[in-house]
């Protein structure tokens, strides 16, 4: 038995969970695993129920899970609740009371969607990049972080970037174990020609790697690695790299396929020292969509896409992970396409005919 906790959240986050929960019952139905499914609330609609972005008794269940499914939160409703009881805040003390250090966000591109990139289809079709971003630490969460008045009309804004080689190893460990099942090569991305962090992170980069002799392993400066991934983005397979170099990589990496709404995401904490298992939670990386929300046309494939991501790494099943995928790709194949992805003029499906789409394909 497996236990997952759903968080849809609110605008299009209720309306692709539920094409999820469909495929979840499936599997159930089918004999294929077995899943405990709970839900609850986070975000907007938690504030309108309990005045927190996400409960206590919510949180409990999440710490109790073997992985989240998380929807998106916000929307203009709430943008004038109070700042630490905003939609976004639930997400963040899911992120922080669950110690999820490592975000995995994979830019894969749908060979039928080649030429949705922005970029010419033969750099970019069979695309399939891993970006490693230390989440939890770094200049986001460094102290002192200050506006201060000087006095004489001027003001100084401090952040600080802070990194302890702890932080840095158990990221890049994680980069290499996940880069034994794939490609096999992992590129670690910091500035150490100018920071101080940057030094010490390609120091515990390379005595990591020592424990990895059959992973290809190369140093790239982090402006250098934007510069190659819209110039030659075959040529990555995993990169790791800190949480504000990896904020704007992994957006890079990940609109070289095309739209938002095809992009799945995970945030992995450490390994329990008892039974090894890591807390998860997966998600899609776009938000709540209020521009659509309700219309029944938001796309549900970055849901679909993060749930194959806990199936794999939460769950060791990689053949339904593939298999899901696989139908992902096979519906992209056949033509079918929510607006988002749609060429011009062209025939789109809502969500729940995309979702009915894949979840046959997937059962077939
Ligand atoms: P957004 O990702 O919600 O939407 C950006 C654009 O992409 C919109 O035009 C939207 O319609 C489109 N889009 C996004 N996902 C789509 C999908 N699955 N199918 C079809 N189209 C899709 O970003 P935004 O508009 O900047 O933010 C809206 C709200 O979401 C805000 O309240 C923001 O704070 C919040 N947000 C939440 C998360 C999260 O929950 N992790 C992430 C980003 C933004």
């Amino acid at each position: 038995m497996h236990k997952l906790f759903l968080l849809p959240g609110d605008g299009i986050g209720t309306e692709i969970m539920a094409q999820v929960e469909r495929l979840i019952e499936w599997i159930n139905a089918e004999g294929h695993a077995e899943f405990e499914i709970d839900r609850g609330l986070v975000g907007g609609c938690a504030y309108d129920a309990h005045g927190q972005a996400i409960s206590d008794a919510d949180m409990a269940k999440a710490m109790a899970a073997d992985a989240i499914i998380f929807g998106a939160v916000g929307g203009p409703k709430w943008d004038a609740v109070p700042y630490e009881v905003r939609p976004e805040a639930g997400l963040l003390r899911l992120r922080k009371d669950l110690g999820l250090f490592a975000n995995l966000r994979p830019a894969i591109c749908y060979p039928s969607l080649a030429d949705a990139s922005s970029l010419k289809r033969e750099l970019v079709e069979g695309l399939d990049i891993l970006i490693v971003r230390e989440l939890t630490g770094g200049v986001y969460f460094g102290e002192p972080k200050e506006i201060t008045d000087l006095g004489n009309g001027q003001k100084r804004a401090v952040d600080t970037q802070v990194y302890e080689s702890y932080e840095i190893d158990r990221i890049c460990r994680v980069a290499f174990d996940l880069a034994r099942t794939r490609g096999k090569k992992v590129h670690s991305a910091d500035k150490k020609n100018v920071m101080k962090s940057g030094v010490l992170w390609d120091e515990v980069a390379h005595i990591a790697a020592k424990d990895y002799p059959d992973i290809e392993f190369h140093h790239i400066l982090a402006d250098n690695a934007a510069m190659q991934l819209v110039r030659n983005p075959k040529q990555f397979d995993v990169m790791v790299t800190d949480n504000l170099f990896g904020d704007i990589l992994s957006d890079a990496a990940a609109m070289l396929t095309g739209s938002l709404g095809m992009l799945p995401s995970a945030s992995l904490g450490a390994p329990d020292p008892v039974t090894g298992k890591r807390k998860a939670l997966y998600e899609p990386v776009h938000g709540s969509a209020p521009d659509i929300a309700g219309k029944g046309i938001a796309n549900p494939i970055a849901m679909f896409a993060s749930f194959a991501m806990a199936l794999r790494y939460s769950f060791g099943m990689v053949d339904l992970a593939t298999r899901l995928e696989t139908a992902i790709s096979a519906v992209l194949d056949q033509g079918l396409r929510t607006a988002d992805i749609a060429q011009e003029g062209k025939e789109t499906v809502g969500t729940e005919a995309m979702g009915t789409a894949i979840l046959k394909q997937f059962a077939a």
